[in-house]
């Protein structure tokens, strides 16, 4: 049985009226189980144009108001979080327990968003000039675009939407059409939550249906998520077409152990950040680097602990691994870990020798392996240069901090990282001098919290804003300036020099 999943346009399910669709499947069997329609051109302007026609009352609703219908929203993703969590796991493979942890940051932002009378709150200046006030103010842009990765297929639609809708725009978004079903659940309940028909779409799709958006003119701002090229492709389409874009890329996030760190805790998070997701998170550790002689101390536990990973299908509660997203991605990665050892890098643990048959019952079509473990892997090397974004883990060894500071910052990317120590200076100055956007100090994946906004640095993220928090509140409206004076009715002439305080 195989299910079809649409698009969701003006507050009702829509067919569309493209022929294209993409297969889904479960990645744990391997299994099709839906089949998600690809919009089209016109589809897309049906979805522009509800959002359009929703815009002009949405927009004048008080946020108070609107907030109240977030703060409903919230209580219905509360009472529906683990079927939100089961749709995740069927379409993304991710194990249900990490699929749980995925919607509760998603709440978080839900949370904030039921804030905005506060987050939009002005500035006031009483008499900048005699009888004359100054005061600023944020409106909603209109109708923007949430085009996101099939990595968090609810956690990343929620660092948009609540706070888009919030603050008076309508949206339109465009999930991955590898796990599309949770992005149809989610609309069916804001409509439950009292959202007005149009405020929320939903345009299934690939390629097509992005660069519809991209061009649309009644589209003001785009918020992406995914890989840099087309991070880069969505930032510079964007901006030619006169939009808002933050457009959020790809990743290769490294993991400092200081020889004074605790080494059970090292491990413990190395493990834990490099394989949970199967290594499918942006904020994942893909490089350990090993600082003096701590390698020596933690290799053999690393490899006895990459071995003994319990990777399972993500139904089964005692997985902390599940599957590969799709085929292809499961052929991406083998390509890596041949390349790595054809570098000369030296591979501890094969993910690719796995078994599936110990996954599960039926499971034995799914996107299987296990974890793969380098050491001596070098800056040269494509495995370390390259976002692989799967169960792989490279360790490089570099014989002090100043070193390691060093290769992180000449990196090209600069999503996350962290550094585990016992010395406060030390974790001062990594903190301060590290060029990448996100830092962890005994923390192996620092996304920050719904207040403080998510953004990298260097090719991780392209435009200035950072996802949700305030950056998030300012990037989906636009600020202006109102002076306002009422004189007495006494004309007094035309002044030709540029106004200042009298
Ligand atoms: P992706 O770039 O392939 O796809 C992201 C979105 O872009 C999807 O909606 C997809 O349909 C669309 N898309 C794909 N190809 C396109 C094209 N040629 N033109 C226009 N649109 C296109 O990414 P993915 O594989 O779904 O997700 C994994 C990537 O996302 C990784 O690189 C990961 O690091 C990144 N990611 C980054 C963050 C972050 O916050 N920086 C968070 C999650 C994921």
């Amino acid at each position: 049985m195989t299910t079809s999943i649409a698009h969701y346009i003006g507050g009702a399910v829509a067919a569309g009226s493209s022929a294209r669709v993409q297969e889904v499947f479960n990645p744990a069997t391997g299994a099709v189980t839906g089949r998600v329609a690809l919009a089209n051109t016109a589809d897309v302007a049906a979805a522009v144009a509800a959002a359009q026609a929703a815009f002009p009352a949405w927009s004048d609703t008080p946020p108070i108001r609107r907030a109240r219908v977030i703060f409903k929203f919230l209580e219905l993703v509360n009472q529906h979080k683990d079927e939100l969590a089961h749709l995740i796991t069927a379409e993304h493979g991710k194990v249900f327990t990490d699929a749980q942890g995925e919607v509760a940051r998603g709440i978080d932002i839900i949370e904030f968003s039921c804030g905005v009378p506060q987050l939009l709150k002005g500035d006031f200046t009483d008499q900048v000039s005699t009888g004359m006030d100054n005061w600023t103010l944020r409106q909603p842009l209109g109708v923007v675009a949430g085009i996101t990765p099939f990595n968090f297929p609810v956690m990343v639609p929620m660092w948009m939407f609540p706070v888009a809708i919030a603050a008076g725009n309508t949206f339109i978004l465009k999930p991955s059409p590898t796990d599309p079903s949770a992005s149809l659940f989610m609309a069916e309940l804001l409509k439950q939550a009292g959202l007005p028909d149009g405020v929320f779409n939903v345009v299934q799709g690939d390629k097509e249906a992005v660069d519809a958006l991209l061009v649309h003119p009644d589209v003001k701002a785009i918020s992406f998520v995914g890989s840099t090229p087309i991070a880069n492709y969505i930032y510079e389409t964007g901006a030619h077409h006169g939009k808002r874009v933050q457009a959020l890329g790809g990743a290769k996030n490294h993991m400092v152990v200081m020889p004074d760190a605790d080494l059970d805790q090292a491990v413990d998070a190395l493990i834990g950040a490099a394989y949970g997701s199967a290594g499918e998170r942006c904020m994942a550790i893909s490089v350990a680097v090993l600082v003096g002689d701590v390698a020596g101390k933690i290799m053999p536990r690393l490899v006895e602990r990459t071995k003994a990973l319990k990777v399972l299908n993500g139904t089964n509660l005692a997985a902390e691994m599940g599957p590969i997203v799709t085929a292809a991605a499961h052929q991406r990665i083998t390509g890596y870990i041949e390349a790595g050892q054809k570098e000369g890098a030296q591979m501890l643990v094969d993910g690719r020798r796995f078994d599936a048959k110990q996954t599960g019952e039926g499971c034995e079509g799914g996107f299987w392996m296990g974890g793969t473990l380098f050491d001596h892997v070098t800056t040269d090397m494509k495995i370390y240069k390259e976002e692989i974004f799967g169960p792989v883990l490279s360790c490089v060894r570099v014989p002090d901090f100043a070193q390691a500071v060093q290769i992180i910052n000449d990196h090209e990317f600069g999503n996350g990282v962290s550094c585990f120590t016992r010395d406060g200076n030390v974790a001062r100055e990594f903190a301060r001098r590290i060029q990448v956007g996100m830092v962890g100090i005994n923390v192996p994946i620092p996304v920050p919290m719904a207040w403080h906004g998510f953004g990298g640095w260097k090719k991780s993220l392209f435009g200035d804003m950072h996802a949700y928090g305030e950056e998030g509140v300012r990037f989906y409206t636009k600020q202006k300036s109102i002076m306002q004076r009422w004189p007495e009715s006494i004309a007094k002439g035309a002044e030709f020099v540029m106004p200042t305080a009298k």
